[in-house]
């Protein structure tokens, strides 16, 4: 039996929903959350995911602000942009657009960020506040895999977890969440032994390797919940074909465009998992809803008092 398909585009829209009822209380209270977005340089990729956030922020009464330094902008020079941003009492939520160039010192640039402004949740302050279940900022695209099974009834507590992926942006924070609701986790990675054996052990399977359709069928137990992070761009007609042949609505889109986006999971997996999140459509529009979420969050938090008061008054 095919497997149900996990609308991520419209959990993001009922979380949307929530988030603008919240700003419009906050608005009531005289309290408008703010974002701000750091954008060094042109990447192309970063400078549509920006693009992305800050129509996604205007569309629901969030104030953005997008800055956007040379490519040649020094360490130095980006931590005084991003200390002027901790000071300002508008600014909820600061978000610095990764990759930076080589030449910045990442770590200490995400360092600075004042870990109550962190939307990223990638501060170690926000990290250690995840691990030791304190409240805080949580990652936005693991937090949207948990609002995916969460929303969508799958139940995570006492079940098998394998999350293939360990980076300190998706694999360990989604690792961290599962663990948190009581899964038992599995986190695997390039030097995991018999991968397609551990993560056939999975009742939720979580992909994030940026590897286009590695996760196939014997990767997958029947019926379990597959999560695809991944978002990979395919150009090549043979690729296209090893994951699309037949698909007479993505061959029209192909043809159109010359490219398409695949996950991490193989398309054939829908054929034997009980349910599985599509790419595009599945985590990604949870990411930008998510980050909606910890700027009001954010905001709340740090402005919680002020706007009780004045809803007081
Ligand atoms: P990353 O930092 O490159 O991490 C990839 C992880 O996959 C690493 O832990 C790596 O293992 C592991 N891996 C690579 N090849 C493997 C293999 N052959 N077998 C087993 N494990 C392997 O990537 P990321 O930032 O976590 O992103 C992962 C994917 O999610 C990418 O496709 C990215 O585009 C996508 N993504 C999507 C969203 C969204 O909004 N949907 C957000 C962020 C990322 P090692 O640690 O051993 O190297």
């Amino acid at each position: 039996m095919a497997a149900t398909i996990l609308e991520g585009k419209k959990i993001a829209e009922e979380i949307r929903g929530e988030v603008a009822a919240e700003i419009k209380n906050m608005a009531e209270a005289g309290v408008r959350p703010g974002l701000a977005v750091i954008l060094v340089g042109h990447n192309p990729a970063s400078e549509i995911y920006v693009r992305g956030k800050v129509k996604s922020s205007e569309e629901l009464g969030i104030y953005s602000e997008k800055l956007t330094p040379p490519e040649t902008i020094s360490t130095e020079q980006l931590l005084d942009l991003v200390h002027d941003l901790n000071r300002r009492d508008e600014i909820d939520g600061i978000l610095v657009q990764l990759p930076l160039p080589s030449h910045v010192d990442a770590k200490k640039v995400l360092m600075a960020v004042d870990p109550a402004k962190d939307v990223d949740g990638f501060h170690p302050m926000n990290v250690g506040f995840l691990s030791t279940q304190r409240p805080g900022l949580v990652p936005c695209t693991p937090a949207g895999v948990i609002e995916i099974l969460e929303r969508s009834g799958i139940p995570i507590a006492g079940q098998e977890a394998v999350v293939v992926g360990r980076s300190d942006i998706v694999g360990k924070p989604t690792a961290m969440l599962l663990l948190n609701r009581s899964a038992t986790v599995t986190v695997c990675h390039s030097k995991t032994r018999d991968l397609p054996g551990v993560c056939r052990r999975a009742d939720i399977l979580v992909a994030a390797i940026g590897r286009p359709g590695m996760i196939t069928r014997e990767f997958v137990k029947p019926g379990a919940t597959v999560i695809d992070v991944g978002i990979n761009t395919v150009t090549d007609r043979d690729e296209f074909n090893r994951f699309f042949a037949g698909n007479a609505k993505r061959e029209e889109a192909f043809r159109a465009k010359g490219s398409t986006l695949v996950g991490d999971v193989h398309p054939e997996v829908a054929e034997v998992a009980g349910a599985i999140t599509p790419v595009p459509g599945g985590v990604g529009p949870l990411t930008i809803a998510m980050l909606m979420s910890n700027t009001v969050k954010a905001a709340r938090m740090r402005r919680g008092s002020r706007i009780a008061e004045l809803s007081r008054a």
